[in-house]
């Protein structure tokens, strides 16, 4: 008997957490077959990533699950219409790392700008003096950066961006009250950019929005920053574009098959790549896990979920 199936990575703070709240069971630690037949139908708490999900034939082997708690803010892998048609509402853990992920983007943003990966090889590997300095690297001082997704972590970005001077843009579905001009045409906004930074979810709303076209506009000095979802962009397009000299540089947190990073993507010099890294620090990764499992604390003991997804507000 096993209330809680955990399908995701856990923390040892958030299995302290878990292991005196709740009945539960890693799945990956068990034999999984034969688990979901013997207990599958105990199971009413389920506990999962966003990129994972909780995958269709599992879920059919839950039958009395009531509740799906996603670790992260992004929760594309979860079959929210699945979900909603058992009456399952699902929850995530959006706020608690927009500081963080602001900061990776501000980190990909300077370290394309500055070309500051060849430059730390430069020194590292005694290059420097062989051979001398790299060409001069971009300022990243008072540039007009476009952001693809202007929500909880796009606001963040903008805020931490501020001591750069530069001259924020955005592009989304509509149109916020915000301090920050707004285009309602992505390719426009890239072609008067230095700077695309992505921080928009994925799925099939938002599948290669930053496409040919728009890398095109963005330009042979233009950056792209990709720290919303890979599906977003183009990988094709985007090698090419990199390729061929018709984008500048990508810094890129997310990829379109995680953990698969193409092959053509790793070896270009104007890369810069980082492993989805985007919420990964003790101190933010604590949080997220406190916030998945107080969600499920929560239903537990019959009071309202903290942070549902917009998706499931009609179960609640
Ligand atoms: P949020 O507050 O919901 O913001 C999402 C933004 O995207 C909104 O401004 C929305 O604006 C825009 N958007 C949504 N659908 C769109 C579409 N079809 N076309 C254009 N714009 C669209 O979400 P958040 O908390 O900031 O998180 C954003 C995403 O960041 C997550 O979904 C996740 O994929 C990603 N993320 C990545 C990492 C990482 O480790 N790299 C970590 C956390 C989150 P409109 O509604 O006006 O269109």
């Amino acid at each position: 008997m096993s209330e809680l199936l955990i399908l995701s990575t856990i923390t040892d703070h958030m299995r302290s957490r878990i292991e005196a709240a709740f009945d539960a069971t890693v799945l990956a630690d068990v034999d999984q077959d034969a688990w979901l037949a013997q207990y599958g139908a105990d199971v009413r708490f389920i506990l999962t990533g966003g990129h994972l999900g909780v995958p269709a034939d599992i879920f059919a082997r839950l039958p009395n699950a009531e509740i799906i708690s996603s670790n992260g803010v992004g929760y594309d892998g979860v079959d929210t219409d699945a979900a909603t048609a058992r009456g399952v509402p699902v929850c995530h853990t959006p706020n608690v790392l927009n500081q963080e992920v602001a900061t990776t983007a501000l980190m990909l943003y300077i370290a394309a700008l500055r070309n500051f990966e060849a430059e730390i090889a430069n020194a590292r590997s005694g290059n420097w003096e062989k051979s001398g300095n790299l060409p001069l690297a971009r300022s990243a001082d008072q540039r007009k950066i476009g952001i693809l997704g202007l929500g909880r972590i796009g606001k963040a970005i903008a805020a931490k961006l501020a001591p750069f001077d530069p001259t924020i843009v955005y592009y989304g579905r509509s149109q916020q009250d915000v301090p920050f001009p707004y285009y309602d045409d992505l390719v426009a906004m890239a072609r008067d950019c230095d700077a695309l930074i992505c921080v928009a979810p994925g799925g099939a709303a938002t599948h290669h929005l930053i496409d040919r076209a728009v890398m095109d506009a963005l330009g042979p000095e233009g950056v792209l920053i990709n720290v919303g979802r890979g599906s977003v962009v183009d990988e094709a397009a985007l090698i090419a574009a990199l390729q061929e000299g018709r984008l500048g540089t990508a810094a890129l947190d997310v990829f379109d098959a995680e953990p698969h990073i193409p092959a053509a993507l790793r070896a270009l010099p104007n890369v810069i790549l980082t492993p989805h890294i985007g919420s990964a620090t003790v101190e933010t990764r604590h949080a997220m896990g406190d916030l998945a499992i107080d969600n499920l604390i929560a239903w537990k003991n019959g009071q309202p979920l903290i942070s549902p997804v917009p998706e499931s507000a009609g179960l609640l």
